[in-house]
C-alpha cells in the first residue's frame, strides 16, 4: 500500500522537478542565444572596425601592413581564422592563431555575408577603397568557449537546482507532516479497532481543519458504535437470559425444579440409542405416588406442592450420579437409569427408593405418609424403543398399583394388555354410568349373639355387557383415579338407602346397610350435604345407614375429615372403620375419633388361625373397642374355626362368605327368611358362646351370576 506521505512525495517531485526543469531550460536556452548574439555582435563591431582600419592596407596594397592588422585579432582566443580576400578571389591576407587551419575554406562564405552554427560563426565586411572593387574581411570565430562556458552553468544550475530542490523537500516534509500525521494517527486508531474490536478507542484530534473535522466524525462514529454495543450488548445477555429460562421452563419443571416430560424424552431417546448402540443394559423407572390427589384434596395445593418436593428430593437421593429423574406431570416421576452392570442392580436400587420414599413427613403439622406404586422396564431386554420402554414401565407401575400400591414390578408381557385393558375400562365406566350397567349386591353381616341378620354391607358390581362381571377390585381403582368414583359412590349410596327403605317397609326394619366411602368423595367439599340430600331424597332413617372408610386413608387425612365424619355422626349416621388392623392407627387415636365401628381386616382374620400373635391382637383390640363402647366386626370369615377364636377373643359380628357371599338384592329377603329358620333350630344347641355347630356345614347357595 502507498501511504499518503508517499503518494504527497510524489506530487511534490514531480510539480517541483518540472516546474525547476522547464524555467532553468526556458532561462539557459535564452542566456544561451544572448551570449551567443553578444558574441556575434562583437565580431560584427571588430569586423566592421578592422574593415576599417585595413581600408589604407588595401588601397596601398601594403600587404604586410595588412597582414599586421589582422594580427591584431590574437587578443581574441575564440577567431580562429581571418582573411582580406580581393574581389577576384585572391587572399589579399590572411590569419589564423592555428597553423593547420583551413583558410582556402574561407572564400564559401563570402556570398553569405555572415554565419552562426552551433560551434562557429563568422561576419563578412567590405572593405572599401577608392577607386577599386570592394575586397572582403572574413572573420570566423568560434563558438566552442561559449558553448562550454554554457555547459558550465547549466552544471551548477542543475546542482543548484538540485540543491534547492532538496532542502525545499526538506521544508516540504517537515511541513506535510501537519496533514500526513492526524492522518497517521487516525489510520493507525482505525487498525487497532479494526483489529482489536475496542470501540472504546478515540483518535487525537490535532487541528480543527477537515482532518481534525474527520477525526472528530470517527470519534463520534465510535461513541456511537459503543453505545451500540453496550445497547446490543445487554440485549444479548438479556435475551440469553430469556433463552435460558424459557429453556428451563421447556426443560424443567416449575415445582420439582426436575426435567419435566419434555427433557425425559429427549434424554430417553438418546439414552436407548447408547445402550442399543454399546449394547449395554438400561432402565426406565415409573413412579406414582398413591395417596397424592388425596393429599392435594384434603390439605391444599401449598401441601401438596411440598409433598412432590420432598417426593422429588427422595428419589434424587436415592439415585446414583448420572441417574435422571424427571417429573413428567401430576404426580408421576420417571427416572432413567444409565449403565446397569446386571438388571439384579435395579432391584437393591429400587427397594433403597421406596424405603427413602416412604420416610413419615411432616408438612405444616400434618403427618403424611408418601408411598409411591414402581414400574420398571430394562432395555434392551423388555423393550428397545423409548415410546414401548416407557409404555411397559407406565404398565408395570399399574401392575405394581394393582398389586396394593407401595411396591413395585418388573415389565412382564402380560401387563401390556391389563394396561390396554385399564384404559378402555375408564371410557367404559363413563358409559357404564351413564346406561346403568352398575348393580349393588349385598353381603349380610351375621351377629351371633343374637343370631340375627344385622346388616349388609352394599357392595358395587357391573354388569359389563359383553365381559358380565367386572370385580370391583379392577374397576374402583379406576373409578377412583378418574374422578369417577364421586357419582358412582352417590349412585351406590342412593341405591342402598333406597333398598334398604324398600326391606324396612316389608318388615326388616332393624336391618342397617353399610355403604364404601372413598376418599375422593368424603374430601369433596359437598360431601356431607350430598350424604344428608340422599337421606331426605330416599327417606332412609340415618341411623340404619353405615359408612365404611378405610382406615388408611382416615388416619392420613386429619382433623377436616373427622370434623366432617363426626358431623354425620351427629346426625345419627354409623362410621365404620374398615380394613382395621392395616393402617396402624392406634387405639388412643380412636378416642377422639366419631367411630361406631371397626371392622377388623381379612388379612388378620385369615391369620387368627396359624398366628398366636394375631390372636392375642385381636382380642386386645375388641376388649378396647368395647370398652370405647366401639361395634367389632369381622370380615372375610370363611371358616368356623375362624368364628370360633373370633367368638373367643370377645367379637360375634360376622360377615364372610362363610355365612354369605354378596348377594344380589331380590335374593336377601329369603337369606334372611333361610336364616332364621336355621336359627330356630339350632337355638337349642347353641350356649351363648359358641357358634352352631350347622355353620360348619352351612353353606349359602352360591351366586353364580355375581361371579364368586
Ligand atoms: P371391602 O370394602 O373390604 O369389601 C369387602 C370385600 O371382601 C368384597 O369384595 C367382598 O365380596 C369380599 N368378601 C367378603 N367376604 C369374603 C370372604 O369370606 N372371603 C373373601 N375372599 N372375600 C370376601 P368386592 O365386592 O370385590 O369389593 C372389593 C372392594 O371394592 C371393597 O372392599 C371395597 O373397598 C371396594 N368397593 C366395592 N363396592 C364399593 C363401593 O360402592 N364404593 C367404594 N368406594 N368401594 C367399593
Ligand atoms: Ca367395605
Ligand atoms: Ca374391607
Amino acid at each position: 500500500m502507498r501511504t499518503i506521505t508517499a503518494k504527497l512525495t510524489r506530487i511534490y517531485l514531480v510539480v517541483a522537478v518540472s516546474v525547476l526543469f522547464c524555467a532553468g531550460l526556458i532561462a539557459q536556452l535564452y542566456f544561451y542565444r544572448h551570449v551567443r548574439s553578444i558574441a556575434h555582435n562583437n565580431l560584427n563591431t571588430q569586423a566592421v572596425a578592422l574593415a576599417g582600419n585595413l581600408e589604407a592596407t588595401v588601397a596601398f596594397g601594403d600587404v604586410a601592413f595588412a597582414q599586421q592588422t589582422l594580427k591584431a585579432l590574437q587578443h581574441y582566443p575564440d577567431v580562429r581564422m581571418a582573411a582580406v580576400v580581393m574581389a577576384d578571389g585572391k587572399f589579399f591576407a590572411k590569419y589564423s592563431p592555428d597553423t593547420s587551419a583551413d583558410i582556402e575554406s574561407l572564400r564559401q562564405f563570402l556570398m553569405q555575408g555572415e554565419f552562426i552554427t552551433a560551434n562557429t560563426h563568422g561576419v563578412v565586411q567590405n572593405v572599401i577603397s577608392p577607386g577599386q572593387a570592394p575586397a572582403r574581411l572574413i572573420i570566423v570565430a568560434s563558438l566552442e568557449e561559449i558553448n562550454r562556458e554554457m555547459a558550465m552553468t547549466i552544471g551548477a544550475s542543475v546542482a543548484i537546482g538540485s540543491l534547492i530542490l532538496l532542502v525545499a523537500f526538506i521544508m516540504f516534509r517537515r511541513m506535510s507532516l501537519s496533514v500526513t500525521r492526524p492522518i497517521e494517527v487516525l489510520t493507525a486508531v482505525m487498525r487497532k479497532v479494526e483489529r482489536d474490536g475496542d470501540h472504546s478507542q478515540r483518535a487525537r484530534i490535532f487541528s480543527d481543519d477537515e482532518i481534525g473535522e474527520l477525526a472528530k466524525g470517527f470519534n463520534a462514529m465510535l461513541s456511537a458504535l459503543e453505545r451500540q454495543n453496550v445497547n446490543l450488548n445487554t440485549e444479548l445477555i438479556e435475551r440469553k437470559r430469556i433463552q435460558k429460562k424459557l429453556d428451563r421452563l421447556a426443560h424443567y419443571d416449575t415445582v420439582t425444579h426436575l426435567p419435566n416430560r419434555h427433557y425425559f424424552q429427549e434424554r430417553l431417546k438418546v439414552t436407548v440409542e447408547h445402550s442399543n448402540q454399546l449394547d449395554k443394559l438400561m432402565a426406565v423407572i415409573f413412579v406414582d405416588l398413591d395417596n397424592f390427589k388425596l393429599v392435594n384434596d384434603s390439605y391444599g395445593h401449598h401441601i401438596g406442592d411440598q409433598l412432590l418436593q420432598t417426593a422429588a428430593k427422595r428419589l434424587s437421593d436415592s439415585l446414583r450420579s448420572g441417574d435422571v429423574v424427571c417429573r413428567l406431570g401430576g404426580d408421576e416421576f420417571a427416572i432413567i437409569l444409565e449403565h446397569l452392570p446386571d438388571s439384579q442392580q435395579i432391584e437393591s436400587l429400587i427397594d433403597k427408593l421406596i424405603h427413602n420414599l416412604t420416610q413419615p413427613l411432616r408438612l405444616d403439622d400434618h403427618d403424611v405418609v408418601v408411598t409411591g406404586s414402581v414400574g420398571v422396564a430394562v432395555c434392551p431386554e423388555d423393550a428397545d424403543t423409548p415410546e414401548s420402554l416407557l409404555r411397559f414401565a407406565d404398565a408395570a407401575m399399574y401392575a405394581a398399583k394393582g398389586a396394593g400400591k407401595n411396591t413395585w414390578r418388573r415389565f412382564d408381557p402380560e401387563m401390556a394388555s391389563q394396561s390396554a385393558l385399564r384404559l378402555t375400562l375408564e371410557n367404559q365406566l363413563r358409559v357404564a354410568l351413564a346406561e346403568g350397567q352398575f348393580e349393588v349386591h349385598y353381603q349380610p353381616q351375621i351377629d351371633l349373639s343374637t343370631n340375627e341378620v344385622d346388616g349388609l354391607e352394599a357392595l358395587a358390581r357391573w354388569n359389563h355387557p359383553d365381559r358380565g362381571y367386572i370385580s370391583p377390585l379392577q374397576f374402583i381403582p379406576v373409578a377412583e383415579e378418574s374422578g369417577l368414583i364421586r357419582p358412582l359412590g352417590e349412585w351406590v349410596l342412593r341405591t342402598a338407602c333406597r333398598q334398604i327403605v324398600a326391606w324396612s317397609l316389608a318388615g326388616h326394619d332393624r336391618l342397617k346397610v353399610a355403604v364404601n366411602v372413598s376418599v375422593r368423595q368424603l374430601v369433596h367439599p359437598n360431601f356431607f350435604e350430598m350424604v344428608l340430600a340422599v337421606l331426605a331424597e330416599t327417606g332412609c332413617a340415618a341411623r340404619q345407614l353405615d359408612l365404611e372408610i378405610t382406615e388408611s386413608i382416615l388416619m392420613q387425612h386429619g382433623e377436616k375429615t373427622i370434623a366432617i365424619l363426626q358431623q354425620l355422626r351427629d346426625r345419627g349416621i354409623g362410621i365404620v372403620i374398615d380394613d382395621f388392623g392395616t393402617g396402624y392407627s392406634s387405639m388412643a387415636q380412636l378416642k377422639n375419633m366419631p367411630v361406631t365401628k371397626l371392622k377388623i381386616d381379612k388379612s388378620f382374620v385369615d391369620d387368627i388361625t396359624t398366628s398366636r400373635r394375631d390372636l392375642a391382637i385381636t382380642a386386645s383390640i375388641t376388649s378396647l373397642a368395647h370398652n370405647l363402647q366401639i361395634q367389632i366386626i369381622a370380615e372375610g370369615v370363611e371358616t368356623n374355626q375362624q368364628v370360633l377364636l373370633l367368638r373367643q377373643s370377645g367379637c360375634h359380628d360376622f360377615q364372610g362368605y362363610h355365612f354369605a357371599r354378596p348377594l344380589p338384592a331380590a335374593q336377601i329377603p329369603s337369606f334372611i327368611d333361610g336364616f332364621q329358620r336355621k336359627k330356630v333350630r339350632s337355638n337349642l344347641k347353641t350356649d351363648g358362646n359358641r357358634a352352631p355347630a350347622e355353620w360348619e356345614d352351612w353353606r349359602p347357595p352360591l351366586d353364580r351370576k355375581a361371579g364368586h
